[in-house]
């Protein structure tokens, strides 16, 4: 069997730091080490409008945002076909026949589904659309016929759903479509990496984020006024370093020769965490710390960037290319799903005779 990815994000603003680590870092990995018969990445504008509606502008102007945030990682056209959701009308067919096998009730208990209802104060007016994303996501996926989703731990409860739609579609339509693999990051601060404002979760939609693109003063600007322990006022005070932000960045982006280059008190992390621990240690010096880190890994993919933003129709290209490409791979899922589900009437020649004997007689 071929092993096919596909994930993507939502064009609901730039990418921040936290889609890096949670899967963008790590697609950029799969990609290069050709491990993948076929690698898709989507860019979900329909699913953005799910609940953005009313704002078709943000969603339109964030398309290229993200690409050039995607290309600028590493994502390589070469490689991997980028393209866009909406550009692909086969994903609402298979969304419309894979509602009639989730029920209302499953749906209400998806938990990323409760917990985005919240957050978006949804509770009285949600829209159907957005209710029905994770119906749409499985479309998406097993359009593809992706067995690897490497996505951020909000997304389990998705791909959870999408393996249920598999199993009920193969169960009552004959073997068809593929279940997929989720693929979290290995590392546990990647699973969903909180806000600069402590929060749970960065995210574009609380604005407690640093992006890719922001500049190198801007990203210094965030790190310094991050959130840390409360109780830790005095550099003499023991601080607490679990749950603390700033600790959870480093967890996430440092490795020991961080420490050789901007920081030789310590060796490593767990040196650093227990001075912390038992006092003495100023968030100061471990906020610049985390800074060079996170400069460190930046650099790069905002140099890249600036190349790509100095040829925006050329990037506008590689998604229309993208998107022919991955049109044709979904033609090619519906067409099976849709003979499987005996909805393929006129190139069914067995159906149109025995129809005619039938009606000889
Ligand atoms: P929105 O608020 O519009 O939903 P978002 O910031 O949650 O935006 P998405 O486009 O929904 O971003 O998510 C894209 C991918 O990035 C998903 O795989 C998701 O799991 C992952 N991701 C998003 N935020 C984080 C985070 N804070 N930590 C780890 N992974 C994340
Ligand atoms: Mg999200």
């Amino acid at each position: 069997m071929s092993k096919i990815i596909l994930t993507g994000d939502r064009p609901t603003g730039r990418l921040h730091v936290g889609h890096y680590v949670g899967s963008l870092k790590r697609r950029v990995e799969l990609q290069n080490s050709g491990a993948f018969d076929k690698i898709f990445i989507m860019i979900a504008d329909a699913q953005a409008l799910t609940d953005n509606a009313e704002h078709p502008e943000k969603v339109r102007q964030n398309i290229i945002e993200v690409a050039l945030d995607y290309l600028s990682c590493g994502l390589d056209p070469a490689k991997s076909t980028l393209f866009i959701q909406s550009q692909i009308p086969e994903l609402c067919e298979l969304s419309f026949y894979y509602m009639n096998l989730v029920t209302v009730s499953r749906l209400q208990r998806n938990p990323t589904v409760k917990s985005e209802i919240q957050m978006r104060n949804f509770e009285t007016s949600i829209p159907v659309g957005f209710f029905t994303y994770p119906i749409s996501q499985a479309a998406d996926i097993t359009a593809f016929k992706a067995t690897t989703v490497p996505v951020g731990e909000d997304q389990l409860p998705m791909i959870e759903q999408t393996r249920e739609i598999v199993r009920k579609f193969n169960s009552v339509y004959g073997d068809t479509l593929i279940e997929p693999d989720v693929l979290l990051p290995d590392n546990k601060a990647c699973l969903r990496l909180p806000g600069i404002d402590g929060k749970a979760k960065m995210s574009k939609s609380l604005g407690n984020c640093i992006y890719l693109s922001d500049t190198e003063a801007d990203v210094r600007q965030k790190i310094m006024s991050m959130f840390t322990d409360p109780n830790h006022l005095k550099v003499s005070d023991p601080g607490q370093v679990e749950g603390n932000p700033v600790f959870i960045y480093l967890d996430a982006f440092c490795r020991d020769e961080h420490f050789a280059e901007f920081c030789p008190d310590y060796q490593n992390l767990d040196e650093m965490k227990a001075h912390y621990t038992r006092g003495g240690l100023g968030d100061v010096k471990v906020k610049k710390f985390l800074n060079n880190v996170i400069q460190s890994e930046l650099a790069p993919i905002r140099e890249r960037r600036k190349e790509f933003e100095k040829d925006i129709p050329a990037v506008y290209d590689i998604l229309k290319k993208g998107s022919e490409v991955a049109r044709e791979a979904a033609a090619a899922t519906l067409a099976d799903v849709k003979s499987a589900m005996k909805i393929n009437y006129f190139d069914d020649l067995e159906l149109i005779q025995s129809q005619s004997e039938k009606f000889k007689n």
